[in-house]
């Protein structure tokens, strides 16, 4: 371990030596972005059900994480190690500059997303290379996605409004930010989210966000087997008072060695329902697919009851499992275009 190491709050925190700046990314499949800004490597929230220790990013990096914050196995250690990278603005204020092509799908729109594999605003030190990066991207004309579960976002609402701003003789805007909220049930949100602010804080941040007039939108992601209609029906119901954008809605998809430790989190903090529910769905495939779908159903419905805009995120497996005629559904729901309205990102000339 090196030097610089240290522990606050049983959470290693080091640097990350990559010198990655801008990922392109995949994401474009779901309607978010094209390209990735990743602050940090690791992330302090450590959700039981994230997929992101799972990736190649992790997976492939054994040897940095055990070098950088003694890290053994980056799975079963997730959210107990967080590896900053401090001078991203300042290397791509410079890659930028020198930027000749941008990709542009249909559905990633050219947007640069932060960040997909941890937090860009969960303490302080995140945040400030997150502004650094989001100031350098909209003062070159790129627009940008954040997305958070971190109430801190607020902070930087200058940041944003001055996005708005420069996006004035745009059709649409170079700045929106979302925050996932899947559940409202601060219990079981506690048990497999343990390290995130509650749904409310989130909410709240979003509030204060839309009131100043700034894109915003919802990552209802993943929602959990136990919730109900009427749990959808209020979630929706905020979501449409918030004036989000759009809402993301996935079910929660039992796959990754993270799966069992997401059941054994919401056991051992109480929510046994939660843990029968999650053991159900991984063992039942008829089960999970029939959850998925009613789901989504609800999501769809009650966001048009409510006057917001869903879409949908069906996994490739329930697509799979079910009838053509509901196969062609889904993949169109899946393919579509997310409605926000998007500025263009400035080409270089
Ligand atoms: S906040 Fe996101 S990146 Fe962090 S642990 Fe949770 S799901 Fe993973």
């Amino acid at each position: 371990m090196q030097a610089t190491e240290a522990e606050q709050n049983n959470i290693r925190h080091n640097t990350d030596p990559a010198k990655v700046v801008l990922g392109e990314s995949g994401l474009y499949h779901k309607s978010l972005c094209d390209y990735v800004i990743n602050v940090a490597t690791g992330c302090s929230h450590g959700c039981k059900f994230c997929y992101v220790p799972s990736t190649p990013n992790v997976t492939a990096r054994q040897e940095m994480l055990a070098e950088q914050a003694a890290v053994d196995d980056g799975q079963q250690e997730w959210g107990s190690y967080l590896l900053y990278r401090d001078d991203l603005p300042e290397r791509l204020g410079r890659k930028l500059d020198r930027k000749q092509k941008w990709k542009q799908t249909a559905r990633g729109r050219g947007v640069v997303m932060l960040s997909s594999g941890t937090d860009c605003y969960q303490d302080r030190r995140t945040a400030q290379i997150t502004r650094g990066c989001v100031v350098e991207l909209i003062d070159h004309g790129f627009p940008v996605r954040i997305l958070t579960r971190s109430p801190a976002v607020v902070r930087d609402l200058d940041v944003f409004e001055w996005a708005v701003e420069q996006s004035q003789n745009q059709v649409g805007k170079l700045i929106r930010v979302g925050s996932s909220i899947p559940c409202l049930d601060e219990g079981q949100v506690r048990a497999i989210e343990p390290g995130a602010p509650s749904p409310q804080a989130r909410l709240r941040a979003l509030r204060t966000l839309s009131e100043a007039g700034i894109p915003v939108y919802v990552s209802m992601s993943p929602t959990y087997p136990t919730q109900t209609r009427d749990d959808f029906d209020q979630l929706l119901g905020q979501f449409a008072d918030l004036k989000a954008e759009v809402v993301f809605h996935e079910p929660i998809n039992p796959r990754g060695g993270n799966f069992q430790m997401t059941i054994d989190a919401a056991r051992e903090a109480g929510e046994t329902t939660l843990a029968k529910e999650l053991e159900r769905i991984s063992n039942d495939r008829e089960y999970w697919v029939e959850y998925s779908l009613k789901q989504m159903e609800w999501a769809e419905e009650l966001g048009e009851k409510h006057g917001v805009d869903v879409h949908v995120w069906p996994d490739k497996q329930v697509i799979k499992s079910v009838g053509e005629k509901k196969a062609q559904e889904l993949l169109r729901q899946r393919d579509a275009v997310s409605p926000e309205r998007i500025a263009t990102p400035s080409l270089p000339s």
